[in-house]
Parts: structure tokens; sequence; C-alpha cells
């Protein structure tokens, strides 16, 4: 079979994971603060926290943003479960924005029409979470922009975008943002088996994601009440978690950093050797805005839904491992018990309907691509 993603995993990487074995520290050691310090110098924000997952990075940087009960936070239904559920571990209520046709993100326009119905119910969202499908930014500019009108954070869930570019910059130096967060799932484009990261250009929260990564403690005079007592001690200041990520995870993701320009390429080149060998077949290629470059983490194809599941079928009967992001969050059952009706979204429900995601990661080869690109002309027979 082959997969729809796969980590790669080079002799470099190993030997900097059995490094960290052999050394003194196999967590909270200074392999993370140069895995942080490398990925923040990469996108051009200053300050990074890496955590234990992007889950714990998203509720993280929702408790930064000090989401709590009473609050709402809006985020795309086309999207892993993740950008949801960490409002509602905060105790905020989840409402979802309808995504664009073409690039399958976060719509600005139907945000736009959303923020003023909820201006008009006095019930304005705390947050907004924008998700980078699929490796594409969304329009952040245009999200900025009514941020700052209707009084909005933004957290950016770019689990799928580490290494894609928007405007002239990269994905995640938080320009039209508070905070940024990836995931380094061995799926997604970077991997640390399991990890995330969150970036942001504010010291407060930058602070605030280092107490809450670990207990709420801190052994920062600055911070401590009684600094005077020894060098034993420490402080709990907030309520925090055990949400670290280990040294030997940091350092597999540090040296996997020094390949991440060369996965993105490779990802892009073969997103564009789809796009020529897809084009004389009946399915939808997916759009790309004119504002970025997307770093690939999936290639979602749109067929007519009414043969998906047929074309699924056949794909899977002929050794190609597809797969469907996304089921729209709100469809869940989980989400229906909380009162969530389908026709909320319907752009991402009849995206939905119809999407497909073909292989791909940095070790697929040509010819591979070429057995997928046939299997789909036969299924669509
Ligand atoms: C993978 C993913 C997450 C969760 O990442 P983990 O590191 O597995 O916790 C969150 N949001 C999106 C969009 C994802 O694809």
């Amino acid at each position: 079979m082959i997969p729809y993603g796969r980590q790669s995993i080079s002799e470099q990487d190993i030997a900097a994971v059995v490094a960290v074995l052999r050394s003194d520290w196999i967590t909270q050691g200074p392999a993370i603060t140069a895995f942080e310090q490398g990925l923040a110098a990469y996108c051009g924000a200053p300050h990074a926290v890496a955590v234990a997952n992007a889950t714990a990075a998203l509720h993280i940087a929702c408790l930064a943003l000090q989401v709590g009960p009473g609050d709402l936070v809006w985020t795309s239904p086309n999207t892993f479960l993740a950008s949801a559920n960490c409002a509602l571990y905060c105790g905020a209520q989840v409402d979802f924005v309808d995504i664009d046709p073409v690039t399958y993100n976060l719509c600005p326009q139907a945000l736009e029409r959303k923020l003023e119905q909820a201006a008009q119910a006095g019930r304005l969202p705390k947050v907004v979470i924008p998700v980078h499908f699929a490796g594409q930014s969304c329009d952040m500019a245009a999200i900025a922009a009514l941020a700052q009108r209707y009084g909005f954070r933004v957290i950016e869930d770019a689990s799928h975008a580490v290494g894609a570019d928007y405007r002239d910059g990269k994905v995640g130096n938080c320009a039209y943002s508070d905070l940024t967060v990836f995931s380094f799932h061995p799926v997604k484009i970077l991997t640390t088996a399991e990890g995330g990261m969150v970036l942001t250009r504010q010291p407060a929260l930058h602070q605030a994601l280092q107490l809450l990564r670990s207990h709420g403690m801190t052994r920062d005079q600055a911070l401590l009440q009684h600094p005077d007592e020894g060098a034993w001690y420490y402080e709990q200041v907030a309520l925090g978690y055990n949400y670290r990520i280990t040294d030997l995870q940091a350092a597999l993701g540090l040296s996997q950093l020094s390949r991440l320009d060369e996965f993105v390429a490779r990802r892009r080149a073969l997103a564009a050797r789809y796009d020529t060998l897809l084009a004389p077949l009946a399915l939808r290629t997916p759009g790309q805005a004119a504002s970025g470059r997307s770093a690939y983490h999936l290639y979602p194809i749109h067929v007519a839904p009414e043969r998906r599941r047929a074309v699924f079928d056949a794909l899977r009967a002929q050794g190609v491992g597809a797969n469907v992001h996304y089921i729209p969050v709100y469809q869940q059952p989980y989400y229906q018990r909380l009162g969530f009706q389908s026709g909320l979204c319907p752009q991402a429900e009849s995206y939905y309907a119809g999407a497909i995601s073909l292989p791909l990661y940095y070790a697929l080869s040509e010819a591979e691509q070429d057995q997928v690109v046939a299997a789909v002309r036969s299924a669509l027979a």
C-alpha cells in the first residue's frame, strides 16, 4: 500500500537522537531550546515554545489568550478535531465559519458576514483560529484587518503549513496573528514523532506559554514572591500542565529542520506533477491563492460526490492509501450533541462530500505517483 503520508528519517536524524541518549539530558535539556530557536529563526518570529503535540499547543495558546467560560472561539469546520476541541478544554464555546470553495480555507467574506451578525447580537468571538488547510496559508491580511475592526485575537493553526510562504514571509512569523501553532506528527511535513510548537512576537504570551507548559512553575527571580528562599526554590504562579516535549524529540526536530526546505521543495514538485497529470481527468485539483505558496502537507482532490465512495474504495483496492480530510468537525456526534446541525457550513459540507487526499510525502517516487494517477484514472472510468 502506498500510504497517504509518511515521515522521512535520515541517518543524520538517527545520529542526532542517539547523541541525546548518550548525553546528560533526555528531557528539558539544551536540544529543546535549540529546536525552538531554530524554528523561530526560520519562520521569523522571536519567541517559540515547544510542547508534547499540537493539541497541547492549541490548548495553551487559548489559555495564554485567557479563553475561558463565557467566551466564544471560532474556527474552520474543515480541520482536525483539535482546532475546535482546544476551546472546549478552556470551557469556552465553539462556532464555525464556512470555507472558501477554491482553497478550502476559512473564508474571510464568510467571517465578515458572521462578525456583522455577531456584533448585532452582542456575541463576538474572543479568538478566531484560522487553519492553513493542506499547507496553504489562509488570507491572513484580511483576517487580521477584521481582528482589528472587531477586537478578536488570532491563533493560526499551521499544523499543515511549516515551511509555507505567505506574502513576503514564512508562515509562523506571526505578522498577522498573536500566535501560530505547528504539529510534528509523522504525517506532517517535519516530525518529532509527537510534538508541537507555539510561536509568537509577544513577550507576555511567550512567558505565559512557558508557565502553562510546565505546571505553572517558575524559578525566574523576577516572577517569585520570595526570591531569597534559596537555590532549590520554585513557585507555582499559574495552573499549568505537563505538556513538555523531550530532548530526544527536539533533537529529531532540529535535525529535520535542516531538511525542511528540501522536504517542502519535493512536496511542491510532486504537487505540480499531480496538477499536470490529473488535469485531463474529471476531478478538481486543489486551488492555490496568489498570496502565498503552499507547503503541501496534503494533496486533496475533489470528485463528484456520488462517485466519491466508489473511487475511494477502488483506490484502496489498488494499493493506494487514500484518505479523506476532513469531515466537518460539527458533524461529529459529540458536536451534534452540543447542538450543531448539518447545513451550518454548506461549502465545507460540499467539499467534504467529494474530497479524497492522494498520497504525498517526501520519499514518494515518480513511479509510485504514476501508479496513483493510473489508479485514479481507472477508478473514475
Ligand atoms: C495534526 C493536526 C492537529 C493536532 O496535531 P497533534 O500534534 O497530533 O496534536 C491540529 N490541527 C490540525 C489542523 C492538524 O492537522
